[in-house]
């Protein structure tokens, strides 16, 4: 069994891609009340996970950020054996701008501290910069160029699109993404032989 995680904020259209890449097998759309619970879908031999988004929730405080960090931390260390894949999915034309408020405020940016832990659990790490369909052609490098330096990969960001995968869900445009995924798994199922 091979499992793959999907993390993100709430709102950066996580859901949507799911519902785009897996069908009715990942069930998607709006939480009856709030869930802290990850999701699982099972496809053949992989097992899908769909993390509760973190960030703001009406209605919610904003602990509510907090305990969704904690439990998927713990949640990714005590599976991070059978975790092979990890999606981070961002809003890629805000990401930049998210990141320097929280680091203005001298806080690391939960996307970018998620990112580094997953790779520092030994967890291949995509990073699916969603809502890619907002950003006119002439901006489309320099935005990702800004994405990656806040990933911490140096620029230009062609040099990371083994991990860099942007995206649109709305436009259904996920080929980036879908080739990465078809890669990792395919070099697993050689690996296993
Ligand atoms: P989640 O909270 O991360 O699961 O996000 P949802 O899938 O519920 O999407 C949040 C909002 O973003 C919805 O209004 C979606 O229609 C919108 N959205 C999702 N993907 C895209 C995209 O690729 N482009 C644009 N422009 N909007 C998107």
């Amino acid at each position: 069994n091979i499992e793959i995680i999907f993390v993100g904020r709430s709102n950066v259209g996580k859901s949507s891609l799911l519902r785009e890449i897996f069908g009715a097998k990942v069930r998607v759309g709006r939480r009856p009340g709030v869930t802290l619970r990850p999701r699982h879908a099972q496809e053949s031999d992989l097992l899908i996970t769909d993390m509760p988004g973190f960030g703001f929730m009406s209605g919610v405080k904003d602990r509510k950020q907090d305990i969704v960090k904690d439990q998927t931390i713990r949640y990714l260390e005590k599976n991070s054996e059978r975790i092979k894949i990890g999606v981070l999915v961002i809003d890629g034309p805000v990401f930049p701008e998210v990141v320097d408020r929280w680091d203005a405020r001298n806080q690391i940016p939960i996307d970018v501290e998620m990112f580094d832990f997953m790779r520092e659990l030994g967890i291949d790490t995509i990073v699916a910069a969603n809502k890619m369909d907002k950003v006119k052609a002439d901006e489309y490098d320099y935005l990702l160029d800004e994405v990656s330096v806040r990933l911490g990969l140096e620029p230009p960001w062609q040099n990371w699109k083994h991990i860099i995968a942007p995206i649109s869900a709305k436009k259904d445009d996920l080929k980036a993404l879908k080739g990465l995924l078809r890669d990792r798994l395919h070099e697993m199922k050689r690996d296993d032989l």
